[in-house]
């Protein structure tokens, strides 16, 4: 329940049109990717910054949580308002790109931006913004800044956090301030900007944000190799990142990854394989690509690579990249229930850690396909089960426990991409020592002492 006089307040603010607290609206902005569900009790759409200040100041004055939201792509519950109060929408007003700085390499957008838009903007003037999760159609850059989001590319070239320049930001009690600066260098002052980056809309909520932009590469060529192990190819993983090359992608499925793929879509895929690596390699000259191929091809091989094809064209490189792209529906062949972590281990890990993964698997009788980004040493750990019995859903959490210890003690984290929000919040004791999370919750009261902004994400309280 709002406070008598709250939606009045936001009404003659913004105006009626941009306030929604019909049962409909509440409905639709419930959901997330987790397909958890809980009610707002208003949804608000700032017009600008001022807005989101005005906002902010009157629910902090009468203690209303408030819940910023992009596109609800998010995996682990971040923009549910799972305490009720009021989610901030930025998808109708907040959503322009205010400039593309061309000398200094550099974008300023609002955070209802949507990740494509972005990216075919400053390529249209010859730039490349890099980072590209999966959900690139509709996420935003406030979200993806919030989640500091990865995809495809991060092998070479990082993720959101290497292409923040600065933020503009409101406090919870409506103080609005800007963190960071259009500069490739600014050592002074504490690194608010860094501190905001992931915070999952916990700190502040973002109202702009300036982002670095590299020259558009010129080409890219796709390569796949075969492999009789998943040990085999993990190994052929880390060796070829150090070998002197830096391809931007390289990903990976498993066995039961490919045959789900197979099963589904009956590519001819080689269903006798361990796992697959799908890599791309980019640059300026062919001949770069070239000897970048090679030097991958080498590696492979030397690591037990069976085949290794090279795609002639624009086609062949979407059909070698075609089980990736779409592996993630395919393994619902294994469990009507997926518990879908995204743990992360340094690459030299990779080994060891789906050698655990497959005993815990066994362990618990059940299937653990596997895929992701393991250039940058991100696994997408499956755990699958029948939804519809209870036993088998305490298996799968009992088995991912397991999962996050395996990766914890193997010197990794309990997210790469998606955040912690509120469906590994439980975990966060595992992986950080009280003293850290006593750290983290003092940052959480310094910016918001009443605790009115997305509370107890993250672990938080
Ligand atoms: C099919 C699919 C594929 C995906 N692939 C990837 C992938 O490859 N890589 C990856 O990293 N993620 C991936 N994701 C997860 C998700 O898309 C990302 O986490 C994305 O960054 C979320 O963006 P969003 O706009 O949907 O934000 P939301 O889900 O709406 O919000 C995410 C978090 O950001 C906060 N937030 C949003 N806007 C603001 C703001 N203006 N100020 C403060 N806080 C804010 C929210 O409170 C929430 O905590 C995928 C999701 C799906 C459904």
């Amino acid at each position: 329940m709002l406070p008598s006089g709250a939606l009045d307040f936001f009404t003659n603010l913004i105006g009626k049109e941009n306030v929604y607290s019909d049962k409909a609206h509440l409905i639709a902005y419930s959901y997330d990717a987790t397909r958890e569900r809980f009610e707002p009790n208003a949804v608000l759409f700032p017009r600008h910054e001022q807005d989101v200040s005005d906002i902010l100041k009157y629910c902090n004055e009468h203690r209303i949580v408030l819940v910023p939201r992009g596109a609800g792509s998010g995996f682990t519950g971040g923009a549910l308002p799972a305490n009720g109060g009021v989610v901030l929408g930025f998808e109708k007003h907040m959503n322009k790109i205010l400039e593309i700085d061309m000398q200094n390499m550099v974008a300023i957008v609002q955070p209802g931006v949507i990740n494509m838009e972005l990216q075919r903007a400053v390529e249209e003037v010859g730039l490349f913004y890099p980072p590209d999760p999966a959900s690139q159609e509709y996420s935003t850059i406030g979200g993806n800044v919030n989640e500091n989001a990865g995809g495809m590319r991060a092998a070479k070239y990082g993720i959101t956090k290497d292409y923040v320049m600065a933020i503009r930001a409101v406090l919870p009690n409506g103080d609005i301030i800007k963190a960071g600066k259009r500069t490739i260098k600014d050592v002074a002052g504490y690194n608010i900007a860094g501190i905001l980056i992931a915070s999952e809309g916990t700190l502040a909520v973002t109202t702009e944000v300036t982002l670095k932009l590299l020259a558009k590469p010129k080409m890219t060529k796709t390569a796949m190799g075969i492999f009789p192990t998943v040990n085999e190819a993990m190994q052929a993983v880390y060796k070829t990142m150090a070998s002197g090359v830096t391809p931007v992608a390289m990903e990976f499925l498993d066995n039961l990854s490919i045959r789900a793929v197979e099963q589904t879509y009956h590519k001819g895929l080689p269903i006798e394989a361990g796992a697959i690596l799908i890599t791309d390699v980019d640059g300026n000259l062919e001949e770069d690509l070239d000897f970048q191929l090679e030097q991958i091809k080498k590696v492979f091989r030397q690591n037990g690579c069976s085949d290794f094809k090279i795609a002639k064209d624009k086609q062949e490189a979407a059909d070698l990249w075609f089980a990736r792209r779409n592996v993630s529906q395919c393994i619902s062949v294994y469990g009507s229930k997926k518990i879908n972590e995204d743990i992360t281990v340094p690459r030299s890990a990779l080994p060891e850690l789906l050698e655990k993964f497959d005993l815990i698997a066994k362990k618990y009788n059940i299937n653990i396909p596997c895929f992701g980004h393991t250039g940058d040493g991100n696994v997408h750990t499956n755990v699958m089960v029948d939804g519809k019995d209870p036993e088998q859903i305490k298996i799968g959490h009992h088995a991912i426990e397991e999962v996050f210890q395996t990766t914890i003690d193997l010197g990794g984290t309990l997210s790469g991409e998606h955040g912690i929000g509120l469906s590994k919040a439980p975990y966060m004791s595992m992986a950080f020592t009280p003293e850290e999370m006593a750290l983290f919750q003092s940052i959480k009261r310094a910016f918001d002492p009443n605790n009115i902004l997305n509370p107890f994400k993250m672990g938080l309280h």
